[in-house]
């Protein structure tokens, strides 16, 4: 059985994701921040039926990183695969003109630099799996050609993130391990917000699917659900 961990599945897409793989057969090992959030989410997933395994991790911060990648060295002697989905958005629109250091240090902080260190905490797992998958939760206002003012914060570090996805996926092909960006959609989360048209099953599927359906020697792309996004 394939072993696999989603960070920030505690809600939104990340649960869904968790759920989807579990059904598809996979053994997932839903990771949140919140020890309380996270077991909420496993116990609603065990009325389904579908056992998760939980992990306590916080990606924005180092110290958790490193506990979190310790314990499941001590549970696993594998990991096939890692999506990184846990994010924050914490202005919503925001021109570039009025975006404050913190906000733009949290995006940093949470949404491009905890993929790039978990990733590299787990290396020695994700190399015993392989050939494994990293997959990068990414948006299309990452998307440096498509981009305009707004979404300050969050668009930046959705850009740095694609950014290191080119450079993981580089530095890990001899490894075996497929390194991708994919968007999920626009989708109906608490960040997506209620006029989003993508039910959470849809952006879940869309990005559960770059790792059921496509061949793992695809690594280095910004995947959307019409095929590649411009970078
Ligand atoms: P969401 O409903 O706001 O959920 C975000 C998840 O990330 C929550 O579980 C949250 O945990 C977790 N999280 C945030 N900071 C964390 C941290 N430091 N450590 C661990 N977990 C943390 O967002 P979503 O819509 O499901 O988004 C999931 C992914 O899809 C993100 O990467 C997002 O950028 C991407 N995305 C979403 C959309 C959209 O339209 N929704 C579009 C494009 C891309 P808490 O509950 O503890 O806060």
């Amino acid at each position: 059985m394939k072993t696999v961990l989603v960070t920030g599945g505690n809600k939104g897409i990340g649960l869904e994701i968790c759920r989807q793989l579990s059904q598809t057969g996979y053994h997932v090992i839903l990771s949140a921040r919140s020890q309380e959030r996270g077991e909420a989410a496993i116990a609603a997933l065990a009325k389904e039926k579908l056992k998760v395994e939980f992990l306590l991790l916080d990606t924005a911060d180092e110290a958790s990183i490193a506990t979190a990648a310790a314990e499941l060295r001590s549970r696993h002697k594998a990991l096939h695969a890692l999506i990184n989905n846990a994010a924050i958005l914490p202005v919503w629109g925001g021109s570039i003109l009025e975006s404050t250091a913190a906000e733009l240090r949290d995006c940093f902080v949470t949404n491009t630099l905890g993929p790039i260190l978990l990733t590299q905490a787990l290396l020695p797992l994700l190399q015993a799996g392989r050939p494994a998958r990293v997959i990068n939760v990414s948006s299309q206002l990452g998307s440096l050609q498509n981009m305009t003012d707004g979404w300050t914060g969050y668009g930046i570090s959705k850009s740095a993130l694609n950014a290191a996805t080119r450079k993981l996926a580089d530095a890990l092909k001899p490894r075996g391990i497929s390194v991708v960006a994919a968007s999920p959609g626009w989708v109906r989360t608490d960040m997506g917000g209620e006029g989003a048209p993508l039910p959470v099953e849809k952006g879940a599927a869309n990005i559960v699917r770059h790792l059921t359906e496509t061949s793992g020697s695809i690594s280095g792309q910004f995947l959307g659900e019409q095929g590649q996004i411009p970078w």
